[in-house]
Parts: C-alpha cells; structure tokens; sequence
C-alpha cells in the first residue's frame, strides 16, 4: 500500500504494529479484533478462519481477518499453543467520546511463557519462561526461570556454560531469553519451542536488574534474597523481570521469594540422562505410558501433580528430607482407609495456587472463585483426619508440622459462600453473580430485577384495599410508563394522591408518586443491578487477593500431602517397599525390578534382579546377547535410587541404597541417534562429560558406549574408560557399564572393584532362551545370530550366517587373517541382512579389500568406490544426498 494512500486508521495501525513486529497484533474495531496484512494471513492459516479484504475494491488489498472479541480468548489460547505472540491493541477511549480516530494502544502482549489463563495451561505442569546470561569476560554466567502463572522463580550460577544450556533444557521453558548477539548452541536452538532474543543493553544490565529484582520483592538489599555476590544470576533475573513487564504491561507484584537453586542439595540429573531414563518422555518424545512420572503419578491435584515433576527434576541429596518424605509416605501407604479417604478429600480440590494467582492479577474469572470456594471447603475434612492420625499417636513429623500452622480459611469460605451463587456466570458485568442475603443494598437491586412483577402486584393489591375500589387496574403503555385504571364510572372515587394522566372513552388513568417511585426503580434495577454487583466483585476480588499468602501457604500444605498420598499409593499399587539409605556408596537390591517395564509388561511377566555394589564391586560390566535385558537392568537401578531420593518407596523387595549427587545416564550413540551431529561425536562429548563432572558419590550408567565407531577405537575407548572411572578420586566411581565388548571382561581381577556379570540364557535346540537373570561372570559370546532368528530373520539367511561365524571363529582360533574370509563373503551370492550387527560388523576390516583377480583399471574404480564409501560419513547424509551418491558411484561402473 503506497504512502498516500493511507488512511488514518492503518496510519495508527501501521505505527503500532512497527513496535510489535515478532507478534500477531489484535486490533480492536467495534466488537471485533482484527488482523491484516500478514498477521491475516497467519492467523486465518493457524486458526482455520476466513481471510478476507479490508478494501476489496482496491487494486492493492489489505488481507484481513477478525475474530469477535467475546470469543478471542479461545483463538488467543490456540495461537499461544503453536508458539506464537500476540500483542492486544485496545481502545482506550471511549469510542463516543472520540474526536476523530480512536484512541489504541497495546496493553497487553501475550507470549507462550506468560499466560494465565486455565485453558492454556498443562494443570500439573509448570510453564516456565527462562533467561540465561553468559559473561565471558568472568567466565560465569546465570539461568533464572519464573513461572508466571504461580510466581514461583528460581535459579544458579555456574562457571561452566554448557551445564546452563543443558539445565536450560532441562527446565523446559516455553520461552527462553538470552542477550541478542549471544550465540546459542545447535542442541538447544533445534530442541526448542522459542528463543527470544533481548536487544540492547538494557534488559540484562546490572545495576537495573538489581533496582528490578528489589522493586519486585519489596526488599533493599539483593542479601535478602541469597542474590548477593551473583551478578550473572542478577542479570538472568533481570532480563526475566525486564520481558515480564515489557510484556503485561504492569509491575510484577506476585512474585513469591526467589529461591536460589542450591546444587548442593539435589541429586543432579542432567537432561541427556532424564531423557534417557526416560522420566517425564519416552524415547520417541511422548509423555505418558512409559515413563516414570506415569507409573507415580498418582497426585490428585494439579499443586500435587507439580510438586511431584519438581522432585522428580531434583530429587534430594541428604538423608534428612528424604527420610521425613518417606516416614510420610509409609504412614499414608500402610492405612489404606485413610489414604482413601485423603485422596477422596483432595478430589474437588482445584488448582488453588492459579486460581489465587489470576485472582491477585485482575484476571480471574467467577469460575475461580467458585473453585477456590469448593477447594477451600474441603480443608477441614484434610485436617480432621491429620487430627485423627495426631490423637493415634500415628502422625509423622512433617504431617505434625503441617497440622501445627494449619489454616482452614473458613472466614473466606464463609464469604464466598455467602457471597457467590452456586453457578455464576463466566461474565462479570452482566449481574447474576451474587447470592441474596450477601449485602442489603443488592438485595433491594435483586428484588427489583428479579421481582420487579410481584413488587407491583403488592402495590396494586395494597392500593385496591385503601381505596376499597376492587376494579382498581394496573397497566403499561410506552408513553406514560406504568398507569393505574379506573372505569368512568368510578374516577371521581379516586383519592386525591391518583393524578389523573389520561382519560380514554370509558376509563380514567392515574399515576402515584409511589407508582412512579417504583417504576424509576424497576428501570433502574436492571442497570444498577449490573454496575453494583460488578462494583462488589471488584471488592470481593480486592479482599480474596489481599490474603493471598495464606492461599498459597495452604497450596503447598495440599501439595505435600497429596505428594505424599500419591507416593503411597503408587507404593501401594506397584508393590514397592521402603528403601534403607546409607551414607556409603553401596547399592544393595534384592528383587529389583524396573518400574515402568514391569508395568507395561504386567508384573507377572517380569523377572526381579538382584544387584549389589559396594567398595569391592564398584565397577560391574554387564555384558549378554542383544534382548536379554542389559538396559533394563540398568536403568532399573537408576530409576530404584531416583525414586529413594524423592523420598518414594522402591520397585525391589529390598534396597539398601548409598545417597548419590549425581546420575549420569549415557546411551551409545547407536542407541540413541541424535540429529545433525555426528553420532560417535555425541557419545564422546557425553563420555567427556561425565568423566568431567563425576564425583566420588556418582552412579554412572553407561551402555553400549564405543559402539558408534569401528570396533577396535571403539573397544579401546570403552576399555580405557573403565581404567579411568576405576581409577578416579583414588578409587574409582560407581558405574554400571553393559558392552558387548567381550574383551573387557578380562578386566576383572586386572583392575580392582571391577566385576563381570551376565544375563542369563539358554540354548535350547539352537534357539535361545533369555532367563533374563543377573548372574556373576562374563557371558560365553554374543548369540547376535539368535537373536536375528528371534527377530525374523529368514533362515537361509541365519543358517548361513552360522557358517560364516564358524568359519571365521575357527580362522581366529589358527590366527589366520579374516581377510579370505571376508572376500568370501563378498562374492557370495547370498545377502546377509542379518549380519549388520556390530559385534559382526567389527570382524570386517576397514580398509579396502584388494581386487587381485580384475583388470587393474577396473580394480582402480573399485578402489575409488571403496574409498567414497568408506570416507562418507553416512550418519550425516541426508537420503536424497545417498541417492545422488549411489548415482554417481554407479556411473563410474
Ligand atoms: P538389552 O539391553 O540387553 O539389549 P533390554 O534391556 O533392552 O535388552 O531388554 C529387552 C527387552 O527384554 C525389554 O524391552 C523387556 O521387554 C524385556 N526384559 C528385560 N528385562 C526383563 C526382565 N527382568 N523380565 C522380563 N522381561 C525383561
């Protein structure tokens, strides 16, 4: 659209939107708000709307779409769902009193990570928004994140920037802050949702992140705060703080008291290893069935639910907080009556800390109140039965701190009982809202509206009786408003006080003051009506919002007991028992079983493991065929300790579990085929990691590390990996370790603490068997031929590859080169699917073979397509890239 041909409207709208250009910008017409230009064409696209023109005569047509205002926070909610930002540009003067154009600005900026509104949120999940500060010049930096939906905030130091940028993802934020011009690593731009970049100074600077953080806690001094000598978190901070107002538009004053992440107290788990273990997503990235929130999430209400994702992202590290969870727990999981009746009373409960939250912003709706009132009306029934417990001599001591500050709330119960009807509408300013009986001026209002019929009856009928005129009529008509009538014949009977309005052919009309009186009040009724309750609204909003800190407090009071009913009752439903923490590094477990394999697979089908690990067993290599159950066993004793350490019983029949502070999980590239990079590199940077970062009271889980190279880089890798977790601190680390590098099992009795074990099976008529039981010592050799037959390998080709492996073990055995061998097998006319296992991958030789028996200019090409071939790194290639590879190769034949 060319300069001179603006109007004033998309001059005003045009001006606007240059301030927003990263987000939808809503504009206010009438009852509708618009889109244009391509903000139309995305938002009919995204929400399946008509796009239509604003001038559709024009030649250059602005492309336009709208949504009715009434009905935008559906279409506001979906937007956010796909990630984008919406800016709301509202009028904000009164359209009639308007000279000229309108008056609009934005008064709110809508971004994935700053929502409040219920629809738009996962109940039990937190939405965080993130900001992550680097400072080169000091070699630190900060991750701050924020909740906006609860106020809750958190957030560390480190000197080490890539654990940000893995915590970072660990936090999930929807929206992720970071300075403009700060480089963001591959790993994390690829595997999120919304990196926002802040330009300029400003957002991330110090000393106004500091007037920031203490404006929005109330607070002088950054001391308070535990901030203090932090100043890359401060920044962080800032920048959150900053976006948050920039955003809604008003200061932040629902923060609750930052608390500082202290990396001290938990055991860490990095992201790579909760995606491993598969926590809170499965491998292929569902949530759900499958992983190990699933199988524990037993929480009733969405704080409970919350709380449960917190710990299972920071489980604790000392045995103090632990224990009191599980004396919690146990209480709860061995009174199956009581536990019921918890989970009965926690049922109704909503989500009192959003609901509190949109309350104090001004942006909640009549259904918060409603559910703050049932969810409140449900505390005395909790705490008789914590009395209960308490008279027993039953009640654990976290239960008897929670019971000794508890607060029912009833003043506000009572309130929003008295004052709210049992379904009000979802509108505020159309009345309906509040009950009679609740103030006596509303109620006159209420009368009028509701009764306004009756009132008139009452006057009439009173009316007939003092003027013993029993044909006495009440009537309406537009011009005089409401009349009474008498016959001619008895007119003259009025009494002096009827004023005479109209006179018709055979009736008189009469008004009274009193008449009058109350036909201005019934006019005036509905009206009044509406504007009075919406003023009560106001003030009952003002006097719920004022107490939010006891809402809260008594938010995280339902939190911990429903996180522990839910602990109990997955205890309960899954069999586990109470594990024995000790401050040694042993890992004791009798009847281990993984909790979510066990689950999915029905406890009857799965087979409990022991698994013990002390000062002498400190290294166990797991080796066994493909399938028997390595990972399983594995994982299973990560999962048995992250569970101790939120303070859960445990899938074993006993554990006596040695406290760790960290986990790591690492799963060889093969296992695990991460994008763009190549794969054996994500294992060593992995691999670097841990052996970076591990401490003496470390569990490590590796399998199948080495396997993403050729055999002997990757033997000798895992191989002098295990020399060094053995040797390091001085004696080494806790690690479980499954390879199917059958050479490593000659370093037990060669390095101290470190144990072969197997996973048993059995040969049975040429077929295997898994026992899927964990045995001492090294596994007699692979069965990758077996388990190609399991998994339907045609028998040709098992059968030929049985002859194969025979003949290349019996050539290892006379020290013969496999070089024959090899060549025997490329010229086989059988194809060997089955063979493209590692362990049989690992007898070809890398190098081309040599062509002895072709014309030297053909074993030349030979030569080249080997050489493509072996250069080519195939996990980088893309298929249409193999294609026109395999083109070329086959042109050169
Ligand atoms: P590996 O790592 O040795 O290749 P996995 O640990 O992946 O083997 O186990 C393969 C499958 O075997 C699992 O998906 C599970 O279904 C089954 N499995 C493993 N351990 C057990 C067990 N203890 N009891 C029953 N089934 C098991």
């Amino acid at each position: 659209m060319s300069a001179k041909k603006l109007t004033p409207m998309f001059e005003q709208y045009l001006g606007i939107k240059e301030e927003y250009p990263d987000a939808l910008l809503f504009y206010r017409m009438g009852d509708f708000y618009e889109l244009f230009f391509e903000d139309a064409e995305v938002a009919a696209r995204e929400l399946s709307i008509a796009l239509t023109s604003r001038n559709p005569n024009d030649e250059t047509r602005v492309p336009m779409c709208g949504v009715p205002h009434h009905a935008a926070k559906e279409y506001l909610g979906r937007l956010l769902e796909k990630g984008y930002k919406v800016a709301i540009c509202d009028q904000i003067e009164d359209p009639k009193e308007a000279k000229g154009l309108v008056k609009r600005a934005v008064t709110r900026v809508l971004t994935p990570a700053t929502v409040v509104d219920e629809d738009s949120l996962e109940a039990k999940d937190h939405n965080f928004l993130a900001a992550l500060f680097w400072n080169p010049s000091r070699n630190r930096g900060g991750l701050g994140w924020l909740d906006y939906s609860t106020g809750d905030w958190s957030g560390f130091e480190s000197s080490r920037e890539p654990e940000l940028w893995q915590w970072a993802q660990k936090i999930g934020p929807r929206e992720l802050l970071v300075p403009e011009g700060h480089e963001v690593p591959s790993f994390v731009s690829q595997n999120f949702a919304q990196i926002v970049r802040l330009p300029g100074k400003g957002p991330f600077d110090r000393a106004s992140a500091e007037e920031r953080i203490c404006k929005a806690q109330g607070v002088a001094d950054l001391a308070v705060l535990d901030l203090a000598g932090k100043p890359e978190l401060v920044k962080a901070l800032g920048g959150l703080l900053f976006y948050c107002v920039q955003t809604q538009k008003h200061e932040l004053e629902h923060l609750a008291p930052f608390k500082p992440l202290t990396l001290g107290k938990h055991l860490l788990l990095d992201e790579v290893t909760e995606r491993n273990l598969e926590l809170f997503r499965r491998l292929d990235g569902k949530t759900g069935p499958g992983t190990l929130l699933h199988v524990v999430d037993k929480t009733k209400t969405p704080m409970g639910g919350r709380l449960l994702r917190e710990r299972m992202k920071h489980p604790w590290r000392e045995a103090g907080p632990i224990e009191e969870t599980l004396d919690a727990v146990s209480w709860l999981a061995q009174d199956d009556s009581l536990r019921t009746k918890v989970r009965e009373a926690l049922d109704s409960v909503f989500d009192l800390e959003r609901c509190i939250t949109r309350i104090f912003l001004g942006r909640a709706t009549p259904k918060d109140f409603t559910a703050l009132r049932s969810s409140i009306g449900r505390l005395p029934g909790v705490r008789e039965l914590l009395d209960q417990a308490q008279q027993d001599g039953q009640l654990p001591r976290a239960a008897a701190a929670i019971l000794a500050n508890w607060d029912d709330l009833s003043d506000f119960h009572a309130l929003l009982e008295s004052a709210l009807v049992d379904n009000p509408p979802p509108v505020i300013t159309e009345g309906g809202l509040f009950r009679m009986g609740y103030r006596p001026e509303l109620d006159e209002l209420l009368n009028l509206a509701e009764h306004g019929e009756s009132a008139l009856d009452e006057l009439l009928a009173r009316e007939r009786a003092e003027t013993g005129l029993p044909k006495l009529k009440l009537g309406y008509n537009r011009v005089f408003g409401y009349y009474f009538e008498l016959p001619r014949g008895q007119s003259d009977n009025a009494p002096e006080r009827f004023v005479r309005r109209q006179t018709l052919a055979n009736a008189e009309r009469f008004t009274t003051d009193e008449l009058k009186g109350l036909e201005e009040k019934l006019m005036n009724a509905s009206e009044e009506r509406k504007r009075h309750e919406y003023k009560l609204f106001l003030e009952l909003r003002d006097q719920v919002a004022e107490a939010r800190p006891r809402f809260l407090y008594m938010a995280d009071v339902l939190a911990a007991v429903d996180y522990w009913q839910a602990l109990a009752e997955a205890a309960r439903v899954n069999n586990w028992s109470r594990p024995e923490l000790t401050p040694g590094r042993e890992l004791n477990i009798t009847g281990g079983r993984h909790p979510v394999v066990e689950t999915v697979q029905g406890a009857a089908n799965f087979i409990p493991n022991d698994l013990a690990m002390d000062e002498d067993r400190k290294i166990l290599l797991i080796t066994g065929p493909n399938m028997a159950g390595k990972s399983t066993v594995l994982r299973q004793a990560a999962l048995i300790l992250i569970l101790a350490q939120m303070g859960s019983f445990v899938p074993a029949a006993k554990a006596k579990l040695g406290l760790a502070d960290r986990i790591f999980s690492r799963v060889g590239a093969s296992d695990n085929l991460a994008q763009g990079q190549s794969t054996f590199m994500v294992e060593m940077t992995e691999t670097a990691r841990i052996l970076r970062q591990a401490g003496k009271r470390s569990l490590i889980i590796l399998d199948e590390i080495g396997r993403g190279t050729s055999t002997f880089d990757g033997l000798a890798l895992a191989w002098s990996v295990v020399e060094e977790l053995a040797a390091r601190g001085g004696d080494g680390m806790r690690t479980l370790f499954a390879t199917h590098y059958h050479e490593l099992t000659s370093l037990e009795g060669a390095i101290p603490g470190v144990r072969n074990l197997n996973i048993a099976v059995k040969e049975w008529g040429g077929d295997i068997v898994f026992l899927r039981r964990l045995v001492p010592g090294p596994s007699d050799r692979s069965y990758g031929i077996e388990v190609a037959k399991l998994a339907g390998v045609p028998p040709r080709v098992v059968q030929r590859a049985k002859a194969i492996l025979a003949d290349l073990e019996e050539r290892a055995k006379r020290g013969e080169s496999h070089r024959g061998a090899f060549i025997k097998i490329e010229t086989s006319p059988t194809t060997l699917p089955g063979l493209d296992r590692p362990e049989h991958r690992n007898e070809i030789p890398a190098e081309p073979p040599a062509f002895t028996d072709v014309a030297p200019e053909r074993a030349e090409i030979f030569v080249q397509i080997a050489e493509t071939l072996t250069d080519a790194d195939l996990d980088s290639l893309s298929p249409i890239e193999a294609l026109n590879m395999l083109h070329t190769l086959k042109k050169k034949l």
